[in-house]
């Protein structure tokens, strides 16, 4: 017997829309669960999914996906490769597996959201795949770093991560639970499967799979590739839905949830993906610059995928592109700083060579950034390990739940000179910019006299991290786009309280 085309099932197959007899349709989708925006009914059923595969095809391809990372695992599991390879990579993968491996599992519950409650029969079925993708990456990311739990205990951050908390967990978990665990389906498959998945989960997973590659980890390699061909295809759920409702007058609600996820989701990926591209790979090894990743995935890819829905880009975005020259070197002075409090042992990735790769790729850090490095350096020198490491918390955003910094740059400041304290001198012999850093610039990144973020404004900077260090830091500034159009959020008092693994 003739088999069909599967183009000549698919609609019939995947529209189980029946007309419910025993409750009402407010009954079977509500608002809450389901998202009130203002699509008429019959609209609902224009959802057209791009990737389109059927239950027997998607079962055949995963296989497969799953036989080829397990297998490169296990072939390469005799190498030893956590003894062999660079610490900086070896750091790299405790922070992404203590910040990703569980919150896989809470994609495939927020999939199975769409599951039951999205309105469009194609979206639910794309649910249905996107739900065992996600189980399979949980799966997967913890089962990989388990290998390295009993030579190195700070991999059991994979499975224990999720439920500490850790400030940077807690900063993680905080923005998982608001753009993919606590909205209704509308907005979360705009949220996370459009702005998230499609915009930045391509930084984390393709970047860091040539660079685990060159690292020498091919099972890593291999690993993060099984993942991203999953993601995608499940981070085009968002797009059809976006598409209805600009059709349907809803313009201005969408372009409101894209800005909002691509702001939160930027600050989050600084540290998840910035500071490893740019300070933990080895040198030698790099693929690119954090920078020039974020100028080819987001700045032309995602603005190109934006502008072909009619969208805008978002409001903020001159803030966000000075951000991308600046925002992770702050966050890498601070965790470095803080290193006791994290769950794996931050690189400092700043000699020399490093720094002149840093200079070539953002010219000014050696005059801004670097400052702070020479500081602590000359203290490491000294032997004085106490005034490398902050004796003071730093503030804390009200919505990223990062430290806030942001900088400006030396030559911009101006004003009278003030490094007494500083023992940069002689330190290292850079170069160093001819405009020393300005009294102004001491008192702005004083936590106490700058203006206190009222909101949700990330504006200062890891100001303590160097005042330890007894240095002058950037400039700080309000660096967060301005604060009435962000929402805010109660400012938690257990941030600090996390516990600290070895
Ligand atoms: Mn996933
Ligand atoms: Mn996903």
């Amino acid at each position: 017997m003739a088999l069909l085309e599967r183009s000549e099932w698919y609609d019939i197959a995947r529209r189980t829309e029946w007309t419910p007899g025993y409750v009402s349709d407010d009954e079977l989708y509500p608002e809450g669960h389901s998202g009130d925006y203002d699509i008429p009914g019959e609209a609902w059923s224009t959802y057209d999914e791009p990737y389109k595969i059927s239950y027997r095809e998607y079962v055949d391809i995963q296989r497969q996906k799953d036989a080829g990372a397990y297998s490169v695992k296990a072939a390469l599991e005799r190498m030893d490769l956590r003894s062999k390879v660079d610490p900086g990579w070896i750091s790299t993968l405790k922070l992404h597996y203590g910040a990703v491996s569980v919150v896989e599992y809470n994609a495939g519950l927020m999939e199975s959201r769409f599951v039951r409650w999205a309105r469009s029969p194609g979206m639910r079925n794309m649910g249905t795949f996107g739900m065992l993708d996600e189980i399979r990456h949980a799966q997967l990311q913890l089962f990989f770093p388990h290998e390295y739990v009993p030579t190195d205990r700070q991999f059991d951050w994979a499975h224990s991560g999720m439920k500490s908390n850790n400030w940077g967990i807690i900063a993680g978990r905080h923005f998982f639970d608001d753009m993919m665990m606590t909205r209704d389906a509308v907005s979360t498959s705009i949220l996370l499967n459009f702005a998230f998945e499609t915009g930045f989960t391509n930084l984390q997973f393709i970047g860091l799979s040539s660079d685990a590659a060159n690292a020498g980890d091919f099972s890593f390699s291999k690993l993060i590739q099984s993942i991203q061909s999953d993601e995608a295809r499940h981070a085009q759920i968002g797009t059809p839905m976006l598409a209805m409702m600009i059709e349907n007058g809803e313009k201005e609600r969408a372009q409101r949830l894209v800005d909002v996820a691509f702001w939160r989701s930027w600050k989050l990926f600084t540290i998840l993906t910035g500071i490893p591209m740019d300070y933990y790979i080895p040198l030698d090894k790099r693929e690119g610059s954090f920078k020039e990743f974020m100028q080819e995935w987001i700045v032309t890819q995602f603005v190109n995928s934006l502008e072909d829905l009619g969208l805008a880009k978002p409001w903020y975005w001159d803030i966000f592109l000075a951000d991308i020259d600046e925002h992770h070197h702050g966050q890498q002075l601070g965790t470095w700083s803080w290193r006791p409090t994290l769950w794996f042992s931050p690189a400092a990735g700043v000699g020399p060579d490093e720094r002149d790769w840093l200079e070539e790729k953002y010219p000014g850090w050696n005059d801004t950034f670097g400052k702070c490095w020479d500081a602590i350096i000359e203290n490491l020198k000294r032997g004085d390990i106490g005034r490398t490491v902050p004796g003071t918390l730093p503030i804390i955003c009200n919505m990223s739940n990062i430290p806030i910094r942001r900088t400006t740059r030396w030559s911009t400041t101006g004003g009278s000179t003030t490094s007494a304290r500083s023992p940069i001198a002689g330190s290292s012999s850079r170069t160093r910019s001819a405009t020393p850093p300005t009294k102004r610039s001491l008192i702005a990144c004083s936590p106490a006299r700058s203006s206190p973020p009222t909101s949700a404004v990330c504006c200062s900077t890891w100001a303590s991290a160097c005042s330890a260090t007894a240095v002058a830091t950037p400039t700080t500034t309000s660096g967060c786009p301005p604060t009435s159009r962000v929402p805010t959020r109660r400012r938690r008092t257990d941030r600090w309280q996390h516990s600290h693994s070895r």
